[in-house]
């Protein structure tokens, strides 16, 4: 059995794999030098820097599930309880996201009314959205028309604009409701409004995790003391010795008779079964052949880049300093940053107690353009924005910049049509399974859900033509 990609999506496969069936003898394929893919982390001397992701949701429970499988529940930590909340900066203040609004759903109206992110016209269109009708098809929308629709532009601009586009790095003018916000679609259709559906949970206590919470629900989330790096190891302790193939970039696969040939550095070997677990941009190569229409679908899912700007200040250098986890900024606001994550108020460990270790993400789909900047540049936007948003002044005490290319899959109005083409047509070809966070789900749970069901898929498979231990 072949495995191509040594990101989240091929591990976590692999793993489950070993845990159905531990008679499957694994190979997996990863093109770079280390495993994670773009997960990883790095200790700098006193700072632990996550370069990704850096905690992920218990909802649904497929990552929790996972850490508690591999053994790795003792090295998860919550999120500190003080400064839980996001900001949004409003006419270069931080100001807080109202308290309950989570993503796009406001579940108390008094903190809504009481906002200064929003004009008095702003809330009023906000108030209407009780007695806006659904609408009666089933067709996918942007997230953009559908608050545009239901909550009004500012609601959209100053609000959930930044919010969503802190998760996905998006243009929320094309980002789908249906493979995004799902629940939030549904919810209209089910109960006529947002504020109606509200209504409802308030009064069965569905909302109460939601309703005190703000931006997102931090009590749902874990990190790992030693930085999400720890789960690729966990994963990868978890693998039989010799099944892990580093700077082995996977050049074609092809079928041979009821056999797979995969093409590595020239060397042709042969699988009974082969998942392919690598990015769009990949995939679409490795398909082009076998999964021509896995393939064409493949290469119309864009992605975007994203560079993030690490520094390392001292708490004193912060003239404003803000209680919070983090913020977001309105492109309203003109400015060159995309969102920031204070990671040493967030997690404890990540800096020494008299420093702040900050995140600050740029690019994403709406500013492309700044990516073509030099790593010394970026550096200097980002020192100059945080300047004017917490005051920041003197040097840091460590810079560092990431890029992550081509490595958030946008869903686009039209994606779930688009997958449910790929995996019809995988579905059909025997001896092969593709899973990605192009596919089901961007975040680190549903990649996980997703491999723990193309496991099974591949175990029954193989148990039909039995062959499970034929390796
Ligand atoms: C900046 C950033 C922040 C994020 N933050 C969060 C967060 O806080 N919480 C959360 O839940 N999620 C977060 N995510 C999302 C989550 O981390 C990713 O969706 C997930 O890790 C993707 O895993 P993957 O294996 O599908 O892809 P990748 O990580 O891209 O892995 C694919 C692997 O395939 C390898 N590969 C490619 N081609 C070949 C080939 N031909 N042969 C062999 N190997 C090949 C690559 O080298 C790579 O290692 C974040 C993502 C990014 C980019």
């Amino acid at each position: 059995m072949a495995i191509i990609g040594g990101g989240l999506s091929g591990l976590s496969t692999a793993a489950k794999l070993h845990r159905l069936d531990p008679s499957i003898q694994l190979m997996l394929f990863e093109g770079g030098h280390r495993l994670g893919g773009v997960i990883h982390t790095e200790q700098v001397g006193k700072y632990l820097i996550d370069h990704g992701a850096d905690m992920f949701s218990m909802k649904p429970s497929a990552a929790i599930d996972f850490c508690c499988e591999l053994g790795l529940q003792d090295q998860l930590i919550e999120p500190k309880p003080a400064g839980r909340g996001a900001r949004i900066v409003r006419n270069g203040q931080l100001v807080p996201i109202p308290d309950g609004f989570v993503l796009m759903r406001a579940t108390q109206l008094w903190p809504m009314l009481c906002t200064p992110l929003l004009s008095l016209q702003g809330k009023l269109r906000f108030l209407l959205e009780r007695w806006i009708s659904p609408t009666k098809d089933d067709e996918d929308e942007s997230v953009s028309t559908f608050v545009q629709r239901r909550m009004g532009q500012e609601v959209l601009d100053r609000i959930v604009a930044p919010l969503a586009a802190g998760i996905y790095t998006a243009d929320v003018t094309k980002l789908s409701m249906q493979t995004t916000m799902q629940a939030i679609a549904s919810m209209e259709k089910k109960y006529g409004s947002l504020a109606r559906a509200t209504a409802v949970r308030r009064r069965s206590g569905e909302d109460s995790v939601e309703r005190g919470s703000t931006g997102a629900r931090y009590g749902q989330f874990r990190a790992f003391r030693g930085g999400m790096i720890e789960l690729i190891n966990g994963i990868a302790r978890a693998l039989p010795d010799e099944s892990i193939k580093l700077n082995c970039p996977v050049e074609s696969i092809r079928p041979n008779g009821n056999q797979w040939i995969v093409t590595e550095s020239g060397i042709d070997r042969e699988f009974d079964h082969v998942v392919v677990a690598v990015p769009p941009k990949s995939a679409i190569q490795l398909l082009e052949t076998t999964a021509p229409q896995a393939s064409a679908e493949l290469a119309k899912i864009e992605s975007a880049s994203t560079a993030i700007v690490v520094l390392a200040v001292s708490a004193s250098d912060i003239q404003s300093p803000v209680n919070t986890f983090g913020f977001v900024v309105p492109l309203s606001e003109k400015r060159r940053i995309l969102a920031g994550s204070f990671a040493s108020h967030k997690f404890s460990g990540r800096a020494p107690e008299d420093h702040v270790l900050i995140r600050v993400f740029m690019g994403g789909a709406m500013q492309p353009e700044l990516l073509d900047k030099s790593n010394e540049e970026l550096t200097a936007i980002v020192r100059e924005e945080l300047g004017e948003l917490i005051g920041l002044t003197g040097d840091p005490l460590l810079a560092r910049v990431i890029r992550w290319n081509d490595a958030m899959p946008q869903y686009h109005v039209g994606h779930r049509d688009r997958i449910r083409i790929i995996d019809e047509e995988i579905d059909r070809i025997s001896g092969l399974s593709f899973t990605s966070n192009a596919l089901h789900g961007v975040g680190i749970a549903p990649v996980i859900k997703q491999a723990d069901q193309v496991a099974r898929k591949v175990v029954a498979c193989l148990k039909e033509s039995g062959n499970a231990s034929n390796g």
